[in-house]
């Protein structure tokens, strides 16, 4: 890695391991709530947790954040494992908030007996009503004074199952009048009888998020705890519960969350896509999820190389979405080896080559990589070329294919447009074409240049295909910046997902899914996991160069 400064995180890490502070220890974690799939965003936070840790002789944890059992499913537990593991990193351990709950539970009993928790039988909304604003301080709760035994025995009877949802809450007793809202007696408990997906039916309170997250981050000793820059007005609660129950202080810390152009990030919304079939699922090739961008192609390394390059920032920003498109290229041209494929086929006939014969030509796999050695391709009398590689007449600075105008096929021979076969309305249909034998492999003996070079596929060996070319899933670049009248689903784009039938070299037929390569002059192509043994399907991963800028 290239060198650079410190970031804000790593300054804070490299003070601790100098003062001495947790004898040096590195300890992090990475909480995902298992509801949805993971995506770009979680990655930048999975690199950095992990990332961090590593650079640091440290750790880190894989803990679901498992305390809303309406909404999580071990479907999203399955898919969470995989895609850290894909991303690269492996975790010390595997924790589940639910391994807390009975820790929890004694925690928040003692709180009861330290006299700073209450049940409160108030409704939501009069919760929500007393809380007052910024401005406005709060209402005690009626039900703010009980005694020490009274809640002892309604938090235990909350937990037995005695009461619906709804009916009570446990908050804690500290300040209704506080400048800091979240010091507003938060709520620590509530009722929820629904089934878990790994504590089953034994619970039916579930911690909060403010009573959950610091505790499971003190029991499993994390030093560094880093989370998104909206947790910043949490932090004086996480460290008051610390204080008060006097465990293992955990520090949080926040950066700014990654938000790109042209995408939505919010589970919430990806959820109502692939549930409303906007997109084929979760891993469709247009979504923002990790499953979604492996299967389109992307890398673990362009990915990883992405999060470092955009760093951490204190202050929310928006990335654009060509910056993680440059780090496919960038990676993909390393490793993907070089194929031709037509997308757009128009016939060229060579009269002057001898009809019946065919043979095999030398082309070098990838020229970024030596050790990927070369291949044969076949060639014959009748190719075909991009309809956009040949012009009638050529304007000036056209320098591919034309009538009287000489170009290179990649690999194979100049060639030179004599003229053409046009259908009752005029269109193109072949074009013919003669070739000067002596430029086999692509160089004339006589020195002589031509401007283009053009791929091209033998007409009698190239393989069908189906290309689905991807465009953004957006038309809007801040989706970030809606209005409160305007619904994200307006802005989907309906030529998201275009799909062409194109002619490839035949060994492109035998590929897997997921093996990656560069249509030459096209852009990068992966094998879909839809293909089947009578249709590869290609995705294409990103364009050659950044179309989006324009
Ligand atoms: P939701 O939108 O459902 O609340 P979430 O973003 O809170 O989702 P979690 O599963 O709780 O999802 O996130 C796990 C971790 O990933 C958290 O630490 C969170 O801060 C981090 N994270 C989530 N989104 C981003 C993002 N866009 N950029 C950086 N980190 C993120
Ligand atoms: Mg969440
Ligand atoms: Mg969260």
């Amino acid at each position: 890695a290239e060198e650079r400064t410190l970031n804000f995180l790593e300054e804070i890490i490299e003070e601790d391991i100098k003062s001495g502070k947790h004898g040096g220890r590195v300890l992090t974690r990475f909480p995902p709530e298992p509801n949805g799939y993971l995506h770009i965003g979680h990655a930048k936070s999975i690199c950095l947790n992990f990332g961090l840790a590593k650079k640091y002789g440290g750790q880190t944890n894989l803990r679901f954040d498992d305390t809303n059992p309406v909404k999580e499913d071990v479907e999203y537990v399955d898919s969470i494992k995989e895609d850290v593991k894909w991303l690269g990193f492996e975790w010390a351990n595997e924790f589940y908030a639910s391994d807390y709950f009975e820790q929890l539970y004694l925690w928040a009993c003692e709180l009861i007996k330290k006299g700073k928790a209450y049940v409160d039988d108030q409704t939501q909304e009069e919760i929500r009503l007393g809380r007052g604003t910024v401005t406005v301080p709060g209402k005690e709760s009626p039900y703010r004074n009980r005694s020490v035994e009274e809640n002892l025995d309604l938090f235990e009877r909350m937990k037995n199952g005695e009461f619906e949802n709804g009916a009570k809450v446990l908050r804690a007793k500290i300040d209704m009048a506080h400048t800091n809202m979240f010091f507003r007696d938060p709520i620590l408990y509530r009722i929820i009888h629904t089934h878990h997906h790994r504590t089953g039916d034994k619970w039916c309170i579930y911690p909060m998020y403010d009573w959950a997250h610091g505790q499971c981050d003190s029991i499993e000793n994390i030093t560094h705890s880093i989370c998104t820059l909206e947790f910043d007005v949490h932090r004086p609660l996480y460290d008051w519960f610390v204080d008060t129950l006097e465990i293992f202080p955990s520090k949080q810390y926040e950066f700014a969350r990654l938000n790109l152009t042209y995408t939505v990030m919010s589970k919430r919304k990806l959820l109502e896509l692939v549930k409303n079939n906007y997109v084929s699922g979760w891993d469709d090739p247009r979504m923002p999820t990790i499953c979604g961008i492996r299967r389109r192609g992307y890398t673990p390394e362009a990915i990883r190389n992405f999060a470092e390059r955009i760093g951490v920032a204190k202050r929310d920003n928006v990335i654009d979405f060509s910056l993680l498109e440059f780090f496919v290229r960038e990676d993909l041209n390393k490793r993907a080896e070089r194929r031709m494929a037509v997308l757009n086929p128009l016939k060229v006939v060579i009269t002057n080559y001898p009809e019946g014969q065919t043979e095999e030509l030398e082309a070098v796999n990838n020229p970024e990589a030596a050790e990927a050695g070369t291949r044969m391709i076949p060639f014959g009398r009748e190719i075909f070329i991009e309809r956009d590689d040949f012009m009638e007449v050529a304007p000036k600075k056209y320098f591919r294919l034309a009538i009287g105008q000489e170009v290179r096929l990649r690999y194979a021979y100049f060639i030179k447009a004599t003229d053409v076969v046009k259908d009752v309305d005029g269109n193109i249909i072949e074009v013919h074409a003669t070739y000067d034998p002596a430029s086999r492999g692509g160089n004339s003996p006589d020195g002589r240049k031509v401007q283009g070079t053009i791929h091209w596929v033998s007409a009698e060996h190239a393989k069908k295909v189906d290309v689905r070319l991807y465009d953004r899933l957006f038309t809007r670049q801040d989706m970030d910046n809606l209005t409160e009248d305007e619904d994200y689903k307006d802005f989907l784009n309906p030529e998201s997902l275009k799909v062409v039938e194109a002619l490839v070299e035949p060994d492109l037929t035998t590929k897997k899914p997921g093996d990656k390569f560069q249509f030459e002059r096209i852009g990068y192509f992966c094998v879909d996991s839809d293909s089947t043994d009578e249709k590869i399907i290609f995705n294409r991963t990103v364009t050659l160069k950044d179309s989006w800028a324009k």
